[in-house]
């Protein structure tokens, strides 16, 4: 801040208001909505020069949607229901990017939402009870309650490699995607990380480059996604089913609209279990393993004989057998890690330009000033591409300085793993709803029921006129240890993935979102709202 701006905004200038929200993604607006439905007075700080959050950052070639597009949109108005028209059953980046401004446009969101103001500190005020903000360019705003809607996967991650800053070419990491672009067409690109993001860039880009180089340490199961196009009669069919669509999603696990078979897979004869296997296989998205047996997505047997037809479904379709060994995966179990879905990604690998490199076998030593060497080799390069995942939940977290009571800090206080109640409070940090810990899943049909529950806390507080609503010490410390215990068993907690914090060197591992299904979840939350916000002290 410089001291100009600091004498600027004099105390009484500082602008005040009932909730501030940080981030204008897809919670960030839907919060601000909700909360002048509630009465609330409320403004969103964000740090991009347009609203959409991930699909504002995350423009690299290739990225879209891996849930079906119309069980991720905004289900809270039948009029945006009933006139935006997804175009494909799979949308892509750009079009999400303006169904998102579509909605700020539609709801007159913008007047209260700044752009291209980055909140670097939240600090509660105890004598006042409240937050106060301050932007990178020194402005401050107050206001009772704070929402951080900074999103589970907005840190973007780059592994701390030697020479890193000494690269001549062009580098950028997929979820900071310029949003001029990146000029790729004859280009010898390198790839680093075969996650969701990098599987999706590798198969758009090897269409344009020159030579691809695809540094790969642990091969994942990915699944053709089979996008297409949204007809006119479907069109009219999915709109006419939007109750039964959202109604599907509140009840499935992971709020997405594929059901399980009850049936374990071990339970009928080889030939009916590939048989589902690979009628599933024809069918579009997530449905390959959300509609298969139930236990296909447990740790166990049925889970090993899935993960072998898909690796011989890659077997498959790469020519050269040794490359096709190198992209089966053979290090974690089937459904532990996010399965990524493509759309031709392993057949790229049998074009003639693309070469992929074992970075376990021969790890990266260094980035040059021509391009990237392993142990075993140099590879030059004209850009680099770091599709190296994120410092999932608590990163995007971290980089606001948020102080609560006693001068303790967030990031101190969740520097072995969060501790929050339900994911949405940390106690000692007073009406500070941290909403971006508690989804899971299909993202905007977890991150609606979740903002409704919050801001009508917030309406508990004020219409009961407490001042103050903030997590027990006690639940907390229950809440933790039933993360630690249930987070343990799942399947999402076995591999060394994101979900668990495992991608980032020396950060503690453990289960950063809830170890509960979707309706699992909900149904806490509104018996603890039903309880007069059991766990929650309110003064
Ligand atoms: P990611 O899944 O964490 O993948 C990061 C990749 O970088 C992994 O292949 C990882 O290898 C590799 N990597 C990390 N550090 C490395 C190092 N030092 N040397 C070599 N390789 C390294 O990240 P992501 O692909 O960005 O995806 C993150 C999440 O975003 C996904 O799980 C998904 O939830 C979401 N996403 C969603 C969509 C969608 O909905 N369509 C699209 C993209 C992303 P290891 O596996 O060995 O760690």
């Amino acid at each position: 801040m410089t001291s100009t701006q600091q004498q600027s905004q004099t105390a009484e200038e500082i602008e005040q208001y009932d909730v501030i929200i940080i981030g204008a993604g897809v919670t960030g607006l839907y919060a601000l909505w909700r909360l002048r439905q509630l009465g609330f007075s409320a403004h969103s700080f964000e740090e991009g020069s347009g609203v959409g959050g991930t699909w504002f950052w995350n423009r690299y070639p290739g990225c879209r949607f891996d849930s079906e597009s119309y069980t991720y949109g905004y289900s809270f108005s039948e009029e945006l229901l009933q006139e935006w028209d997804w175009k494909e059953h799979y949308s892509g980046q750009p079009e999400n990017e303006r169904y998102l401004n579509y909605v700020a446009d539609k709801f007159d969101l913008r007047r209260d939402i700044r752009l291209n103001s980055r909140v670097m500190s939240a600090v509660f005020d105890e004598n006042e009870n409240c937050w106060e903000v301050v932007m990178e360019d020194g402005n401050r705003a107050r206001g009772q309650f704070l929402v951080t809607s900074v999103g589970i996967l907005s840190a973007g991650y780059v592994p701390e490699f030697e020479g890193k800053d000494s690269f001549k070419g062009v580098s950028c990491h997929t979820g900071r995607w310029p949003q001029e672009g990146v000029d790729l067409a004859g280009k010898r690109v390198g790839v680093i990380g075969t996650g969701a993001s990098g599987v999706q860039l590798i198969t758009e880009i090897a269409k344009e480059v020159s030579h691809l180089t695809v540094f790969q340490r642990t091969a994942n199961f990915c699944a053709p996604l089979r996008n297409s196009p949204i007809e006119d009669e479907t069109q009219r069919e999915i709109k006419e089913s939007f109750p039964e669509i959202f109604k599907k999603c509140l009840e499935t696990p992971g709020s997405f609209v594929h059901e399980f078979d009850p049936r374990s897979a071990m339970s009928v004869t080889p030939e009916e279990r590939l048989e589902q296997y690979e009628r599933l296989w024809q069918k579009s998205g997530f449905a390959k393993w959300l509609s298969n047996f139930y236990d296909v997505m447990m740790p166990g047997e049925a889970n090993e004989d899935y993960a072998e037809f898909f690796r011989n479904k890659i077997r498959e379709r790469v020519n050269d057998p040794v490359v096709a060994e190198m992209l089966v995966p053979k290090t974690h179990m089937f459904g532990s890690k996010r399965l990524p879905c493509e759309s031709g990604y392993y057949e790229v690998f049998n074009q003639d330009n693309v070469l992929l490199v074992d970075v376990r076998e021969a790890p990266i030593e260094r980035i040059t000033p021509a391009g990237i060497k392993t142990k075993d080799a140099e590879y030059d390069l004209d850009v680099i591409v770091f599709a190296t995942g994120f410092d999932a939940v608590t990163g995007s977290l971290n980089r606001v300085y948020i102080r609560g009571e006693g001068g303790q800090t967030l990031k101190d206080k969740f520097a072995n793993g969060p501790r929050t109640y339900m994911g949405v409070q940390s106690a000692g940090f007073p009406n500070l709803f941290t909403i971006n810990q508690a989804s899971v899943g299909n993202f905007v049909r977890a991150a609606e029921p979740l903002v409704d529950w919050v801001t009508e806390a917030m309406a508990y507080v004020r219409d009961n006129e407490y001042s103050l609503i903030s997590a027990s010490p006690q639940a907390e410390e229950e809440w933790t240890q039933h993360v630690a215990d249930a987070g343990a068993k799942i399947l999402r907690s076995q591999a060394d993935s994101w979900f668990v914090g495992a991608n980032i060197p020396g950060k503690a591992r453990g289960l950063l979102t809830a170890p509960d299904t979707a309706p699992v979840m909900r149904a806490k939350r509104d018996e603890v709202a039903a309880n007069g916000y059991e766990g929650f002290l309110l003064q």
